[in-house]
């Protein structure tokens, strides 16, 4: 059997490993249940509760906690979510304000004029997703403003809590909605997307009670952040596998696709020799599969998909005409990228010619990979382990908020494992302890932060 820290070593990853003697499980919980954990500002049952009463807006009829969530953004579920958030944001004490992109704040004053450290995640939901992607961050970033309150702690700079707005963009196709509006990176056409019942985003915003015309205000002025941190789930296996407490985000990877047809000729299935074809699906299977082998020549967290065929004509005597594919690569290391894609286009062009087809590719989209702050990560580390935690350094293959804050702030990201690896999903699972301990990092991680940052 590997130790732990050769099981990180063979996964390219670096483990470090809390000098605490109870590791991987301290000894930091309580003998009484619904006592606050030994050692720990945050309290895990209040957190616990908050998102158990945050999973009842969008919950599927006649199911439970573990029925999971429907609650995608801009739906009466979540405008009612919203509700009950900023009645516990001011109830926390802080100053609430929505931006015209609809993203949530609750601001704390520091007591020095210095930069926000903002901090936060999103409520919305895919449908049937589960109770923790988005809320847990949302919900331990109420759950440090309360604790902060609770231990009479002031800080240097002021603090923002920050629920975004759409960040899944099931509704409107439109992904990081809220945080995109922030970054500046949404132009207004946007708001004329219209949605399956007809109504404009506008439309939407303006039941979320803004103004439409405003949008260009939801831009967070360059300059006003110190920093930006999000608590997670995981939504992948390696925490949970290597039985790690905290993950300490290494950045969010850039997704690239390319849309790629491969054009033959459609002919009778029944009379045209295997000699004579130009079978557009026999080479876009072949592409299919050097993706993979290009994707695994060289090691490292790499990952290459073909998602989908489509098929033309696509009838069982016609030899296939035209095939549709695309091919995502995903990395940190946008160079790494660029290489892997050179080297498949290199194999498609072999292919081609082998199977006397056309094989185009044209780029859709390409999202540069948003690296995390090597300063913030070396806080929440430094959180983690004075907790008693263990951590490991990794990326995050999902797309999250905190890469378009990254165009205008340092960013750090604090992962809690995900059970079985499994989200998107009703059985979307983290343990509350788990849950708790993303909690207290962010409240330590926020005070040490508020210590180093002069800007
Ligand atoms: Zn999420």
């Amino acid at each position: 059997m590997k130790t732990l820290r050769q099981y990180g070593m063979a996964l390219g990853l670096a483990i470090s490993l809390a000098p605490h003697p109870g590791y991987p499980f301290p000894c930091v919980r309580s003998g009484v249940e619904d006592a606050p954990r030994r050692g720990f500002h945050v309290n895990q049952e209040r957190l616990r509760e908050a998102l158990e009463k945050l999973s009842e807006f969008g919950r599927p009829a006649g199911t439970g906690f573990e029925g999971g969530v429907t609650r995608v953004g801009f739906s009466e579920a979540d405008l009612a979510a919203r509700e009950y958030l900023m009645g516990l944001m001011r109830a926390a004490g802080l100053e609430v304000r929505v931006d015209p992109a609809g993203n949530i704040f609750g601001r704390r004053a520091g007591t020095e004029n210095l930069p926000v450290i903002l901090f936060g995640s999103h409520i919305d939901s895919v449908p049937r997703g589960g109770n923790f992607d988005g809320d847990v961050g949302s919900m331990a970033a109420i759950e440090v403003v309360r604790a902060l309150n609770e231990h009479r702690v002031r800080t240097r700079h002021p603090l923002e809590v920050v629920i975004w707005t759409n960040e899944e963009g099931h509704h409107f196709g439109k992904g990081l909605f809220g945080s995109s509006a922030a970054a500046g990176l949404l132009a207004p056409e946007v708001l004329e997307r219209r949605d399956e019942e007809g109504r404009t985003l506008a439309e939407w915003l303006r039941g979320y009670g803004q103004d439409p015309a405003r949008f260009g205000e939801a831009r967070i002025k360059p300059g006003s952040l110190a920093a930006y941190l999000e608590l997670h789930i995981e939504q992948g296996a390696v925490l949970d596998e290597a039985k790690i407490q905290i993950g300490v985000v290494q950045g969010i990877v850039g997704i690239n696709w390319w849309t790629c047809v491969a054009t033959g000729f459609a002919n009778h299935a029944g009379t045209t020799p295997m000699n004579r074809r130009q079978d557009a699906l026999a080479a876009a299977a072949r592409a299919a599969l050097a993706v993979r082998e290009e994707v695994r020549a060289e090691p490292g967290r790499q990952v290459g998909t073909v998602g989908y065929v489509k098929v033309e004509p696509g009838a069982r005597n016609i030899i296939p005409g035209r095939v549709e594919f695309p091919v995502e690569l995903r990395d940190l290391d946008a160079a790494k990228v660029e290489r892997i894609w050179a080297r498949i286009q290199k194999r498609f062009e072999q292919i081609a010619r082998e199977e006397n087809v056309r094989i185009e590719c044209t780029p859709l989209s390409s999202d540069t990979p948003a690296l995390t702050d090597p300063a913030l990560r070396d806080a929440i580390r430094e959180a983690a382990r004075a907790a008693g935690f263990s951590t490991l350094d990794l990326p995050s293959g999902a797309g999250h908020d905190a890469q378009q804050m990254a165009k205008l702030a340092p960013i750090g990201m604090i992962f809690v494992p995900s059970r079985g690896g499994v989200s998107h999903s009703p059985r979307e699972f983290t343990p509350w302890e788990d849950v708790a301990n993303g909690a207290e990092v962010l409240y330590r991680t926020i005070l040490l932060l508020d210590e180093r940052l002069n800007r």
